[in-house]
């Protein structure tokens, strides 16, 4: 038997825990501004429940491997704790609750009755056969089963996940419960209970909080876009579709650029066949690193956190950061971007259609019923602009910037249900 449990030595600062620190930070920020006193705080600052399970998996030769999962549900003040579910051999508990905060200020920065909860499995899934990753998912959702359900926390897409995991996550869930339970995961596949517009929600939201922050017209707007998996190839065509030019990308595989706007939808079908955009021809190769630094008026971060750090934040020349990812920019970057008149429309903010029409997904779940896409779009429109418009308003106000004027927003509305509710007992 080998044992793939990455290691836990305390000492060592990782990525996980770097961003652990950046989403506490924020909470102090906001906390500070909001006068929260010290024990609300440290209760903001601590998630409700964590759990961390070991998964045995059965490889295709025979061996088994165990692997690291964790669930943990950072706040459920306001409603049931909603989260995605990360498949990446660098994610830790630090990791996920980072995540898991930032998903509590999210869902009450715009408006959606959840508290904050994130998933994740310490693995690389393309090492994996489809076989092995059934087997994986159905015995962590076995491991976390107490933890989800409809009423209790709601698991959804992350990196390294997909519409056919939360069919596996909806079909073990289900054969425990002996009924089908579809509200207990959301960005299902269609046939199953999933919604119209959930594929594309996050990257449309990265779409329509970049034209609002950009107060133009997007004609010939240029656009860099890091990560180009499901929120960052589908914001870049969204973008390119609204008439922006997007002249580089990136993936794990490699970074292209092409000066007069690459065609992103044959971008997207090169990426899918050979499962990356190296090579694709009609565009240069480019550096990772030198993607940061173009001269672009748009850079959308979309792959993984702390990506935009004091080292490359003083030589991006992008006007505008719209934050498709997680935590992708360090406070230390965050200063240097504000001093240097960029814009950063936050995480929080930026990428908070995927989890609004997970709402919507959930609620067709519960009430058995369906909208149409118009009416999702609609519905997804109205929220991402309702929350720009508050956010904006409060930072022009307050002079924060737009992240933290979203956490003071977030935040605000957690410490408010908090109190009250009161403190049990
Ligand atoms: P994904 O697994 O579909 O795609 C991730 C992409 O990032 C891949 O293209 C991968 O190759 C690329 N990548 C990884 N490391 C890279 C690197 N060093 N340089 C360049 N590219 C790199 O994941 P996703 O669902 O698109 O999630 C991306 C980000 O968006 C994450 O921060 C996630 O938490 C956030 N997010 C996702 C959703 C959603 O609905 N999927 C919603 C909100 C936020």
């Amino acid at each position: 038997m080998s044992i793939m449990v990455p290691s836990t030595t305390p000492a060592l600062i990782t990525p996980g825990r770097q961003a652990l620190d950046s989403a506490l930070h924020q909470l102090d920020q906001a906390a500070a501004h909001l006068g929260l006193d010290d024990g609300l705080r440290t209760m903001l600052a601590t998630p409700r429940r964590s759990l961390t399970v070991s998964v045995p998996v059965r490889r295709e030769d025979g061996r088994l491997d165990v692997v690291q999962g964790y669930r943990v549900q950072h706040n459920v003040s306001r409603g049931p704790a909603k989260g995605g579910l990360r498949f990446h051999p660098g994610t830790d508990i630090h990791e996920v609750t980072a995540l898991a905060m930032w998903m509590t200020w999210k869902c009450a920065l715009v408006g959606i009755p959840y508290g904050g909860a994130k998933g994740g499995v310490a693995v690389d899934p393309a090492g994996l056969t489809t076989r092995e990753l059934e087997r994986l998912t159905r015995r962590y959702v076995s491991e976390i089963m107490p933890l989800i359900g409809p009423e209790k926390d709601i698991p959804a897409p992350d990196v390294g996940t997909d519409e056919q995991t939360m069919a596996w996550v909806m079909d073990t869930y289900s054969v425990s419960a002996g009924y089908s339970v579809p509200g207990v995961v959301t960005g299902k596949p269609m046939t199953l209970g999933g919604s119209l517009g959930r594929t594309g929600a996050t990257s449309r939201g990265v779409q329509i909080a970049a034209l609002a922050a950009l107060g133009r017209s997007p004609e010939g707007v240029t656009v860099a876009v890091q990560g180009f998996g499901k929120v960052g190839a589908l914001a870049a065509q969204y973008l390119s579709d609204a008439g922006c030019k997007v002249v580089a990308v990136s993936d794990v595989t490699g970074a292209v650029y092409r000066a007069a706007g690459l065609d992103v939808a044959r971008l997207r079908a090169y990426a899918a066949e050979t499962g990356g955009v190296r090579g694709f021809h009609q565009a240069d190769a480019l550096s990772h690193e030198d993607l940061f630094e173009l001269d672009v008026d748009v850079l959308v971060p979309a792959a993984l956190e702390g990506v935009i750090t004091e080292a490359n934040a003083p030589r991006i020349r992008a006007r505008l950061v719209v934050e498709g990812a997680n935590g992708p920019t360090t406070p230390g970057a965050d200063e240097i971007l504000a001093a240097n008149g960029t814009l950063v429309v936050p995480d929080i903010l930026a990428n908070a259609g995927g989890v609004i029409v997970s709402y919507l997904e959930w609620v067709q779940n519960m009430q058995a019923y369906a909208w149409s896409s118009g009416e999702i779009e609609l519905k997804l429109r109205d929220l991402m602009l309702n929350a720009f418009t508050e956010v904006k308003s409060l930072a022009a106000e307050r002079g924060l910037t737009m992240r933290q004027a979203a956490h003071v927003i977030g935040v605000g509305r957690v410490a408010e249900a908090h109190q009250m509710r009161g403190l049990y007992p």
